[in-house]
């Protein structure tokens, strides 16, 4: 199996529908929002009643100038809607708004790790409805189906990216990276289990050295990073199998099952003259002026590679900054912390530690914790200081988190202050040295890890408020003597 790997190089390109996070539908007014009861986001345009005309919404054009801008594209100074046509219970026009040969966003990129992955074209078009296979068990085992038009007429702005991807590592870095493009500049939110993002993966193999490209097989049905993943790998040799039997990949649409962890064949690929697409008659082309692009570029939020950037500028490490970063409300967090003048590294640190580790536990994000900015710099600035010791911050950020606490109150209350009255601590250490003769003769005799012992035992003591730079003196000086 493993060496497919060293024979066979993987060729993959995806296609991203990324559902806009407009109020409305693309062409009419219903709402479309997620989650609704079935067929209640709908109405003449959705229903396709016969007269009724499409009127495209504004907001979606500017959500793909907006994106198209972040992905390093070109924005058509004209383009068009067409018709495709076919029939499915879920479409009740008998076809859908799309975009064919004059997309709205041509060309760009997405950078990951160590490439630039193209990105075709980028255009609008509306969703279809959801069919629901009820009675059984199943879509095959199905005893009815129900159709269910909420979703149908939601706009989606597919991106199609070029066949440069070349692992399922780089396929999943794509996505995210997409996908945190788009949930920055809030076009979409990106949430794979609920339709709102979708990719369609498409892949082909070729020995190592082979220049053409082979046959792919355009993959389906992948709602998660890790169906994402393993779909590839899958058919990657699925793929192998077939080449080394002598047989040949043939161009087809496969749908991936989670549960069995395979893709099967769906359908055979379908030509565009399938779809006999042309010009939507209803809908007048679309011109984008310079202004209008303009207009929207003021817009632009911080881009995700530009915060990793400005992160690392300022003390964080490559890994914290890019944890910080893949959770927009972390960012939005850490932001404005930032700006109540403390230590980003420290602040970072506490974030990825403690902080990242009781909100999973509790399943909540930092916004809805108790700690507060105010709160969570107020601390910081105790530690900075040295009020307070690293391991007493550590303890108080949890105390905080749970009860939401003002962090000077805290230590008040409770005594927390670092010990640095030399007199007091010079008696404890010299108690310990008592207590201890053992310990003190064995140090003495050579074994000096010891040391860690009566740093130890004087944090006891103290319950962690010894002056850490203090006590190492006062104890060595002791034991000296
Ligand atoms: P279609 O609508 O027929 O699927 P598109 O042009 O919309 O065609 O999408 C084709 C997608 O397949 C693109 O993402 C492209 O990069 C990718 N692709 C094209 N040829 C290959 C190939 N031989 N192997 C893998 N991916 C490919
Ligand atoms: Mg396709």
């Amino acid at each position: 199996m493993s060496d497919y790997k060293d024979k066979y190089e993987m060729v993959i390109g995806l296609e991203v529908h990324a559902q806009l996070k407009t109020k409305s539908k693309i062409f009419g007014r219903e709402g479309c929002e997620f989650g609704h009861e079935p067929n209640t986001e709908t109405g003449p345009v959705t229903l396709a009643f016969p007269g009724v005309l499409p009127v495209l919404n504004k907001e979606c054009v500017n959500m793909a100038i907006l994106t198209g801008l972040a992905l390093n594209s070109k924005i058509a100074p004209r383009c068009k809607f067409d018709r495709k046509q076919y029939f499915y219970p879920d479409l009740p026009k008998g076809y859908q708004i799309s975009q064919f040969d004059e997309p709205i966003c041509i060309g760009g990129w997405v950078q990951i790790q160590d490439k630039k992955i193209g990105i075709t074209r980028a255009h609008l078009e509306e969703d279809a409805g959801k069919l629901v296979h009820a009675g059984a068990s199943g879509i095959y085992g199905s005893t009815y189906s129900l159709v269910d038009l909420n979703r149908a007429g939601t706009p989606l702005l597919e991106i199609v990216s070029e066949p440069d991807m070349r692992s399922s590592a780089e396929a999943r870095e794509y996505v995210e990276n997409l996908r945190n493009i788009l949930k920055y500049i809030g076009v979409c939110d990106g949430n794979l289990e609920e339709g709102s993002m979708r990719a369609d993966c498409n892949i082909s193999i070729r020995p190592f050295g082979q220049k053409e490209f082979g046959t792919r097989a355009e993959i389906k049905n992948v709602n998660s990073f890790r169906s994402l993943v393993r779909a590839i790998e899958y058919e990657f040799i699925r793929q192998a199998e077939i080449l080394e039997e002598g047989g040949k990949v043939i161009q087809e649409t496969r749908l991936w099952d989670d549960a069995a962890g395979i893709t099967s064949s769906m359908r055979g690929k379908e030509d565009a003259h399938d779809y006999r697409y042309f010009p939507e008659p209803d809908l007048m082309p679309l011109e984008i002026s310079q202004e209008w692009i303009d207009k929207i570029k003021e817009t632009m939020p911080e881009l995700p590679n530009q915060k990793m950037e400005r992160y690392q500028s300022i003390g964080l490490s490559e890994y914290d900054a890019g944890v910080i970063v893949n959770q927009i409300d972390m960012a939005t967090y850490f932001d404005e912390l930032i700006k109540l003048d403390v230590d980003p590294k420290t602040a970072s640190n506490f974030l990825m530690g403690e902080v990242a580790a009781f909100l999973k536990e509790e399943k909540i994000s930092v916004g809805e914790s108790k700690l507060s900015v105010e709160n969570f710099a107020k601390l910081l600035g105790l530690l900075k200081k040295g009020t307070i010791s690293n391991n007493i911050a550590k303890s108080l950020v949890i105390e905080i988190l749970n009860t939401g606490k003002d962090a000077q109150a805290l230590v008040e209350e409770k005594g927390l202050s670092v010990i640095s009255d030399e007199g007091e601590l010079v008696k404890i250490v010299q108690k310990i040295i008592a207590d201890n003769p053992s310990q003190v003769e064995a140090y003495k005799g050579g074994k000096d890890k010891l040391f860690g012992f009566f740093v130890g035992q004087a944090m006891k003591e103290t319950k962690g408020r010894a002056n850490p730079a203090l006590i190492n003196k006062l104890i060595k000086e002791e034991l000296e003597k």
